[in-house]
């Protein structure tokens, strides 16, 4: 019984006959042999129906020997090429770097990616490092073997990543953790950060663009502080282009919007400001038993006084108070300006 399916002819000279021939062309039920285990795979062949011999050239006998590896990765619960692959990429590294950070070959990599059967000492490495914690502690370890430029992308890599792919350990590592004046003499809050930006994305009429939010932002804790001497997030804010924004506000907000509490929706708008933007809209409810009563307080008061401003209007606004005035590009806002601001609050 013949188990091969015709799916097309072609005329060609059959490498066993050594003449012209119609060959057909289909599918057979082959069995492969990987590290001494059968695999049966749905291999590609040509047959010639003169001589009754199946064959295939070099790269369809390629193709099968790699649908083989496949089955074989699967059984063995390797990583797949397209999975490898997908871990190098997070980081932003190439196949030679990458190989270089794990200590392997140059290529080692590179074969893996190309379909080369991985041992599994390295395949338990490839799946230690997809997480990312993990992958920072090599990453400390050996950045020396990376060039400036290498170490500045997987720096910004891994400050993209969304927040869930981290363990809290990992999170605290990017965020200004002192209690200074920088921060307003408090510890990082996420949870009152979070609500702010909830707060401020869900209860105001006009849209709410990233530059206005970090306004927003920056003039609660600042105005909070200013009435209690203390901040309420304990964000440290940089100074910026468009006005004071939260340190590792692209890594803050990303992980809101990965976390889907927030949405991003990108706009073009106001193009005579020249003030580019994404309109950001909260997905849930703000918890507001997350702040004492004097911080609702100043919460209600920045929505009800700066709410209804266009982005370029805060912006322009923020640029006029001292603690902006006073500091240079991406330095460090000390929360001592607080006491000088201009905002009237209603
Ligand atoms: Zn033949």
């Amino acid at each position: 019984m013949n188990e091969f399916t015709e799916i097309g002819h072609k005329i060609d000279i059959c490498p066993n006959c050594e003449e012209e021939r119609e060959i057909k062309l289909g599918k057979k039920k082959e069995t492969l042999i990987i590290n001494k285990e059968p695999f049966e795979i749905e291999a590609q062949v040509e047959y010639c129906p003169t001589c009754k011999e199946y064959f295939a050239d070099t790269e369809t006998e390629e193709a099968n020997i790699q649908k083989a590896y496949y089955a074989y990765r699967e059984a063995h619960e390797l990583l797949q090429p397209n999975e490898i692959q997908k871990i190098r990429e997070k980081y932003g590294l190439s196949q030679r770097t990458f190989s270089r950070l794990l200590g392997w070959g140059e290529i080692t990599l590179h074969r893996y990616e190309a379909g080369g059967v991985q041992d599994e000492a390295h395949n338990n490495e490839l799946i230690l490092i997809d997480d990312p914690e993990n992958f920072s502690i090599l990453f400390d370890r050996y950045r020396d073997k990376l060039s400036p430029h290498q170490i500045h992308r997987v720096e910004k890599r891994l400050g993209e990543l969304p927040e869930k792919e981290f363990t809290k350990c990992f999170s605290d590592a990017l965020m200004y953790r002192n209690v200074d004046i920088y921060s307003g003499f408090l510890l990082f809050d996420e949870e009152k950060f979070e609500n702010a930006v909830l707060y401020f994305t869900s209860k105001l009429k006009t849209p709410v663009y990233k530059t206005k939010l970090n306004k927003l932002l920056w003039y609660f804790d600042f105005i909070n502080f200013k009435t209690t001497s203390v901040s309420v997030t304990g964000c440290a804010y940089v100074h910026a282009r468009y006005g004071p924004v939260p340190e590792s506000y692209d890594f803050l907000i990303g992980s809101m919007i990965a976390n889907r509490s927030l949405e991003a929706q990108e706009v073009v708008f106001d193009q005579e400001n020249d003030v580019a933007g994404e309109i950001l809209s909260a997905l849930e409810e703000p918890d507001l038993s997350a702040f004492s009563m004097e911080e609702k307080a100043n919460l209600e008061k920045v929505a009800s006084s700066l709410g209804s401003l266009t982005s370029a209007q805060i912006s322009k606004m923020s640029h006029d108070e001292e603690g902006y005035k006073k500091t240079e590009d991406w330095e460090k806002i000390s929360y001592d300006w607080a006491k000088d601001l201009k905002i009237p609050l209603g």
